[in-house]
């Protein structure tokens, strides 16, 4: 069963005053994830969570995650700007970008990021920066070396991320007559893991590599960053996974492998689903029921609102407000109004009788949600808002306007004809 925060009495006076379709963030549930995140790992002094800006890139979040002791995993020159005016910089910033160019690499090391290398040849980029780092991340790519893998990353020898093991120790020697002095190591090898050997898996082979590297290029490694890929449920038979016993499992390979060698890092993670994920909802109405050869249900939100199940056809929990308890024996593709066949948050949904006017929740929608929109069609993304513990709303993104959309067009020539 999936949970609300509200019922349809409060949402509708919430879409009373902002129009649908929105996102919706619930506060205490983020809060209390990042809380439950620090107590899995509150056996690592050095341990912190940098979320990653990319699955919900909006400054009240981001402050609300620092003020939970959060950093920021930023991959572009925005996102750096954004964790900045966030009161997010130094070394709470994680810059894991790839195929970077130089002007970010620049941003990020005047902000003082920690500086996490997708490739060794990124070396001769910093460089060229006014002052090298102190601080680097190596990211490394095991290939097919690691064997848990699930469709949305593909096998790892076809992933992009990362150096090889042979490249990494290069790398690290490298960095260390550039006079480096804190080195950290990364990878990412899954997303939307739900199964819990995955983080004590990686951070295994992790520590082991930390002992290599010591071995064969005399640094010491003082960060893992075990990065993100921590799934959620989206089905709603489906269970959460368990943080508290994945922070115990990834302790005993840490008691196993790195305290006999007299060796202590702090651990890192780049949440991002894992942290936002199951706190958003996309508020839509229903406008149009269709019937055709199937039958259809207009929402007034479309795949630049939600572009998930459109590009990977992923399952999104659907509850029509109100109707909870009502059997659900009507079978349903919900859609949104792209002229694209793929715009359906939905496909063969059983649902309730849903009725012109009824409001939906579309679960699930924290990360990845609004921030993967875009404008295709002339659709504009919708606002953002932040439910709070009271019962009370403030409104953290507004909707785009057509004016948004036209923001980066120059009708100055133009102007007299198309105004007229
Ligand atoms: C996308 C991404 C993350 C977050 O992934 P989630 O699946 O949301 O946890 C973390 N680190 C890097 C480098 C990423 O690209």
């Amino acid at each position: 069963m999936k949970q609300l925060p509200f019922d349809r009495e409060k949402l509708e006076q919430i879409a009373a005053v902002y129009p649908t379709p929105f996102h919706i963030y619930d506060e205490e549930g983020i809060k209390k994830c990042v809380k439950e995140l620090y107590g899995a790992f509150s056996w690592n002094k050095g341990f912190r969570e940098y979320f990653a800006v990319k699955a919900l890139p909006n400054p009240f979040i981001l402050s609300l995650l620092s003020s939970l002791g959060c950093g920021c995993d930023c991959a572009s020159l925005p996102e750096l700007m954004l964790s900045d005016a966030s009161g997010v910089n130094g070394e709470r910033i994680m810059f894991s970008s790839n195929d970077t160019p130089l002007n970010e690499y620049e941003c990020a090391n005047a902000l003082g990021a920690v500086i996490n290398l997708d490739d060794i040849s990124h070396i001769e980029m910093l460089d060229r920066l006014e002052h090298f780092p102190k601080t680097v991340c190596c990211r490394y790519n095991p290939g097919n070396a690691f064997s848990m893998t699930n469709d949305i990353m593909g096998h790892l020898a076809d992933s992009k991320f990362g150096m090889t093991k042979p490249q990494l120790f290069d790398a690290m020697a490298i960095l260390k007559t550039r006079g480096v002095k804190r080195f950290g190591i990364h990878s990412m090898l899954v997303s939307c893991a739900m199964e819990s050997e995955y983080y004590p898996r990686l951070a295994k082979s992790l520590f082991e590599l930390a002992l290599e590297v010591k071995a064969k290029t005399g640094v010491t490694v003082s960060f893992l960053n075990l990065s993100g890929g921590l799934g959620i449920p989206y089905y709603p038979d489906q269970e959460p996974i368990n943080i508290k016993a994945i922070g115990n499992a990834v302790k005993e390979e840490y008691e196993k492998t790195l305290v006999p060698a007299g060796m202590e890092v702090d651990i890192y993670t780049e949440l991002g689903r894992y942290i936002t994920g199951p706190y958003g909802y996309l508020v839509s109405r229903v406008i149009h029921k269709k019937q055709i050869y199937k039958n259809y249900i207009g929402l007034d939100a479309c795949a630049s609102d939600l572009m998930r199940p459109a590009m990977y056809g992923s399952y999104h929990h659907i509850t029509v407000m109100g109707k909870e308890n009502m059997p659900c024996d009507r079978l349903y593709d919900v859609t949104g109004s792209l002229c694209e066949n793929n715009d359906k948050f939905a496909i063969d949904r059983l649902l309730p009788e849903v009725q012109t006017g009824d409001l939906v929740v579309i679960h699930d929608t924290g990360a990845h949600g609004h921030s993967m929109g875009y404008n295709y069609n002339g659709k504009l993304r919708s606002a953002e808002l932040m439910y709070h513990k009271d019962g009370t709303v403030t409104m953290i993104r507004r909707a785009e306007k057509p004016s948004d959309y036209f923001a980066t067009l120059d009708f100055s020539p133009y102007a007299d004809k198309l105004l007229k």
